[in-house]
């Protein structure tokens, strides 16, 4: 349907087709429209950058950054000559992650070269793994936070299955200068830095996710985040998506509702955050789906997703493997992995996520739905670290997702950025707990600390915010309010014990805000009435 609007209220765009020329605009359809007439079939493929010490085949540093060329070598480097050694640091981070994710570990495999040239890949090759990977064939289960998930509104869980979990080398970066997109058409001249060639990359990639239905998007969201939180639990990598340690490529195709059939799948590459995902499935639906109302066919290719638009365009079409030339490496012997080692490292995995938020949410007494509240917060170790630092579950809970999260939203900061700990939330738990603060002065003592002017103890002595618990003080204030509103003092004598709020209120101002208010009432009526 060139140059009209998609049914369901969808936007055009126009998208430049392979060779540089632009292609009839393409409309969408709107999601749920388009989700009514095709079953989305989703993959994932994912790269996480380990996080040993050194790359993968040479002692290099694999840290982030650096001055560019500067952590380099004549194996990282491709020099002739140089002979590639393997990281066990690297092969075990790739079995932790194969066990983890309920994989079988290979007893033998092999490195491969994949053959192709790009100028950050000084070899023009990159050792990969291909038709022998190291772990293969496990599950990752994903929960749905959807209120229409479960019939009962429990969250639904979701299992997705593992193909394949391998080991390569990253390539460098290539920077582009000069031009205003900063890809490579129209730029001036272009840059390499070959810091991260090398760096371990462990590629893990989904079976076809079928069955998700309108719930794609989401699924794609949850995969990626259990993913994370998982490779994090595992200490395997810092997995920041922002800074490409996490890079996903989804893989979206569709076919007629029912059919049973696949469609051809386009691949969107480097998706770089876990809401670009979630878009980037929701998009390629939109698009696809108009495609095929058109009676035109999806072409196979790699898609680019844009961050600031939320659409994807065409990229190149997509290679097939025949077209790297695979082989086995010969610089490398094959990888035959002891099983004693696996088990060793298999007994040694930490308690995953899954198993931890269970144990969690049984021991904190709280529901699915608000222990997933607090893993969208962000706040599940900050809260955890503030009940083993001495506070409730519930006053814990209560500070970080309420007045902290608050103030993290008001400010776009990540809840763990905040310059407040959880040892000093417990330690204003503790102080309201014991009556020197209420709730009101606890969030001025909260606000010292994040403004930098100490611990809660400092805070509360340098701020003079301790609540007023000395009878005798309070005393003072309660005579002067009574006789500051004799008439409200006639009424509560008179029986309307209702009316002591316009007092408490009276003796709250006083002292502003520092008296305890059911101390302050207690103090009142027992002036005033027989009780
Ligand atoms: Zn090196």
């Amino acid at each position: 349907m060139p140059g009209s609007v998609g049914r369901g209220g969808g936007v055009e765009t126009s998208e430049i087709g392979r060779g540089g020329g632009v292609r009839a605009s393409t409309a969408l359809v709107g999601y749920d429209e388009a989700v009514s007439r095709y079953d989305p079939l989703i993959g994932l493929e994912t790269h996480v950058e380990l996080g040993t010490t050194t790359k993968l085949f040479c002692g290099c540093p694999a840290t982030f950054g650096g001055e560019p060329n500067t952590h380099v070598c004549p194996v990282c480097l491709g020099l002739p000559g140089s002979l590639p050694v393997p990281s066990r640091a690297a092969i075990e981070y790739t079995i932790r992650i194969g066990l983890a994710l309920n994989c079988s570990i290979a007893e033998w495999c092999r490195f491969a070269r994949k053959n192709y040239f790009y100028p950050d890949m000084p070899k023009n090759f990159q050792i990969s793994q291909y038709d022998e990977p190291l772990c293969t064939d496990g599950w990752l289960d994903v929960v749905l936070d959807e209120p229409e998930a479960g019939a009962d509104g429990s969250p639904r869980t979701f299992r997705v299955g593992i193909e394949r979990v391998h080991l390569e080398e990253d390539t460098g970066k290539s920077q582009h200068m000069g031009g205003a997109t900063g890809r490579i058409h129209g730029a001036d001249y272009s840059l390499v830095d070959y810091n991260r060639a090398g760096i371990p990359l462990v590629e893990i990639v989904t079976k076809p996710v079928e069955g998700t239905g309108p719930l794609a998007p989401k699924v794609a969201h949850a995969y990626v985040t259990e993913l994370r939180d998982l490779l994090r639990s595992l200490g395997v990598s810092d997995v920041r998506m922002e800074e490409g340690s996490l890079r996903c490529d989804v893989n979206t195709s569709l076919s007629p509702r029912g059919s049973g059939r696949w469609g051809t799948r386009t691949e969107t590459k480097n998706v770089n955050s876990l809401r670009s995902v979630e878009q980037a499935v929701h998009y390629e639906i939109e698009r696809q789906a108009a495609v095929l109302d058109a009676g035109e066919r999806v072409i196979q290719e790699t898609r680019h997703f844009h961050e600031d638009s939320g659409i994807t365009t065409s990229g190149r079409s997509k290679e097939e493997a025949q077209d790297y030339r695979y082989f086995p490496e010969p610089d490398l012997v094959p990888l035959a992995p002891p099983r004693d080692w696996v088990e060793q490292i298999r007994a040694a995995l930490p308690e995953l996520p899954a198993v931890r938020r269970a144990r969690l949410q049984e021991a904190w007494g709280i529901t699915a739905a608000e222990m997933t509240d607090m893993r969208n917060a962000g706040a599940l170790g900050l809260v955890e670290q503030t009940i083993d630092a001495g506070a409730s579950p519930a006053d814990a809970r209560k500070w970080w997702l309420n007045e902290l999260a608050r103030r993290a939203n008001d400010t776009g900061a990540e809840l763990a950025s905040l310059p407040i700990t959880p040892a000093d939330v417990a330690a204003v738990a503790a102080l309201v707990q014991s009556g020197a603060l209420n709730d009101r002065l606890a969030r001025q003592v909260i606000e010292g600390v994040l403004a930098g002017e100490g611990t809660p103890d400092e805070v509360v002595a340098a701020r003079g915010l301790a609540v007023v618990s000395d009878d005798t003080a309070l005393n003072a204030a309660v005579d002067e309010a009574i006789a500051a509103h004799p008439d409200v003092a006639d009424k509560i004598r008179g029986g309307k014990v209702a009316a002591v709020g316009a007092l408490v209120g009276a003796v709250m101002k006083a002292t502003r805000g520092r008296a305890d208010a059911s101390r302050v009432r207690e103090l009142i009526l027992a002036r005033l009435t027989d009780s």
